[in-house]
């Protein structure tokens, strides 16, 4: 990494000089941080980076790296009164050609914009910045904010009969999460919590028992001989309750678990090692015809290509260009659901208990995520604000309490609420929108309602949609095409 404070040098001819004095920083050949004559240092992102409102008169400037023959850059343009600093050779690269200077040039423009910084925003960046593209993140809040921020991090499978390319590609996914997180965890030395735990589902009546044979069966045949589905008479009594799994349960070797918040924080900082990541930003509306995204803030983003991301507040995004799609009736809204974190001792190789639409979630470090993804009506409630934890709606963990008593004696040490998306496109359930937007090819949905997002995030064609052009990999299901 290189840092330290840079010096501007004269400029070359016909360009304005910025204040004499103005200082530049970077990091990892990034200019991070820029510092008018006089004026407080601000942050900068590599690619459309801070306002500047103490520079008055500067149109480009030029800074050289002490000692080296490396120079940036920085052009500069006034919007509504506020300079705004690019790290972007935009024009200037023929203008200064005649200078005596090594460029440090990122590619330019923009390849791909992604909207949020939820599990599925930050895979689609990783897979177009792996594929050597110009990757900006724009983030209203900050990373993990939405769904994704939470601490239940299940990764279950779907039932393994009635197979179908849904279920392949979910299995492909969950199958494949060693080596991506393995990866992962390698490029950032970040690691993610994650476990092959395994999950218990109780048989609560004897017409449960008689489908175990079709599922056993399914997942012998789709399962590959990796994992396999089973049927317990006598399940883990010390975790699962046996007053509620009075016909046994079902074990699975396939579900996992990840902590969410580590996996977020390992995504993160691989972006930010090699793209640009903005938080705080929030974007308004896209505009594809122009390739190009509108921020509140008034600035204008130009892209090859951009990825809609941002959770169950895509709707309004993708409204003008899948309403008709809906007869002009809005395509989905959020769910809010809550989960609180207990501590309970244990070894780590309990598997999550799942009934229901009540999760148990075992962690590392003694804690246990117990959560549900289904409050209704939560708008109307007396917490309506997204994140907010409703302590009134405490059926989930009542629930979770009967599943597994023995957490009845656990300390919750967390509450947390987050919303997810549920599409409501006619005709189509509640199947997640991955892929193009129909008419537009330039602009995608990668927009979940489902409650496996964590599970199928980094699968490979949805880094396709983040990353290129043209028609989807051959393994696309059909259920979630926009
Ligand atoms: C309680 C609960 C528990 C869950 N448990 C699990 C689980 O165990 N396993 C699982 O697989 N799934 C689970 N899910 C579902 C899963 O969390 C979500 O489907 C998934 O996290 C959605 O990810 P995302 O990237 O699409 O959206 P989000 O994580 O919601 O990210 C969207 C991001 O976009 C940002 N944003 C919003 N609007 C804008 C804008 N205009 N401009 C810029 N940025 C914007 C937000 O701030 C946010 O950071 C759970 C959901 C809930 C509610």
């Amino acid at each position: 990494m290189r840092t330290g404070w840079l010096q501007f040098v004269p400029l070359p001819d016909g360009f304005q000089k910025i204040q004499a004095g103005a200082k530049a920083q970077f990091c990892n050949g990034a200019l991070r941080h820029f510092r008018p004559a006089g004026g407080k240092s601000i942050a900068i992102d590599k690619n459309m980076c801070g306002l500047c409102p103490a520079i008055d008169a500067g149109i480009v400037g030029i800074i050289k790296l002490d000692g080296a023959r490396e120079c940036v850059f920085i052009p500069l343009y006034i919007v509504s009164g506020f300079a705004f600093v690019l790290n972007r050779l935009c024009l200037l690269d023929e203008c200064l050609s005649q200078a005596h200077y090594t460029m440090i040039k990122p590619k330019n423009p923009i390849d791909c914009v992604v909207i949020g910084a939820g599990i599925l925003g930050l895979w689609a960046a990783r897979h177009a910045i792996r594929r050597g593209e110009q990757v900006l993140v724009i983030e209203k809040r900050q990373v993990g904010a939405g769904a994704s921020g939470g601490f239940l991090g299940a990764l279950m499978p779907h039932m393994p009969d009635s197979w179908n390319a849904k279920k392949q590609m979910q299995f492909e996914g969950l199958a494949s999460l060693e080596d991506v997180i393995a990866e992962l965890e390698a490029d950032t030395g970040i690691e993610c919590g994650f476990h092959r735990c395994g999950r218990l589902m109780p048989l609560v009546h004897e017409g449960m028992r008689n489908i175990m044979g079709q599922r056993i069966a399914g997942a012998n045949e789709h399962w590959q001989d990796k994992f396999q589905m089973e049927m317990l008479d006598q399940p883990l009594q010390d975790w699962l309750s046996s007053n509620i799994a009075q016909y046994g349960a079902s074990f699975d070797s396939l579900s996992a678990r990840v902590d969410p918040r580590k996996y977020l924080a390992a995504l993160r900082a691989f972006i930010e090692s090699r793209a640009s990541l903005l938080e705080g930003k929030e974007v308004v509306s896209v505009e594809p015809d122009a390739n190009r995204v509108i921020l509140k803030s008034g600035e204008i983003i130009h892209a090859d290509r951009i990825v809609v991301s941002n959770g169950w507040e895509a709707y309004p995004l993708l409204q003008p260009f899948m309403g008709s799609m809906n007869n002009d009736k809005s395509i989905g809204r959020g769910v809010k659901g809550q989960a609180v974190l207990v501590e309970y001792n244990h070894d780590d190789t309990l598997p999550i208990v799942y009934h229901d639409g009540t999760y148990v979630v075992p962690h590392a470090g003694n804690r246990v995520a117990i959560g549900s993804t289904s409050l209704r009506d939560w708008q109307e409630s007396a917490y309506p604000e997204p994140d907010t934890f409703d302590p009134t709606d405490m059926e989930f963990y009542e629930k979770a309490l009967q599943l597994v008593p023995v957490l009845r004696s656990a300390p919750i040490v967390e509450r947390w609420a987050g919303v997810r998306p549920r599409n409501t496109l006619e005709g189509r359930g509640t199947e997640p929108f991955l892929g193009p937007v129909p008419g537009r090819e330039n602009l995608f949905a990668l927009v979940g309602g489902f409650k496996i997002t964590f599970g199928v995030a980094h699968v490979d064609w949805i880094g396709d949609f983040a990353s290129r052009y043209g028609s989807p990999a051959t393994s696309y299901p059909e259920q979630f095409k926009s």
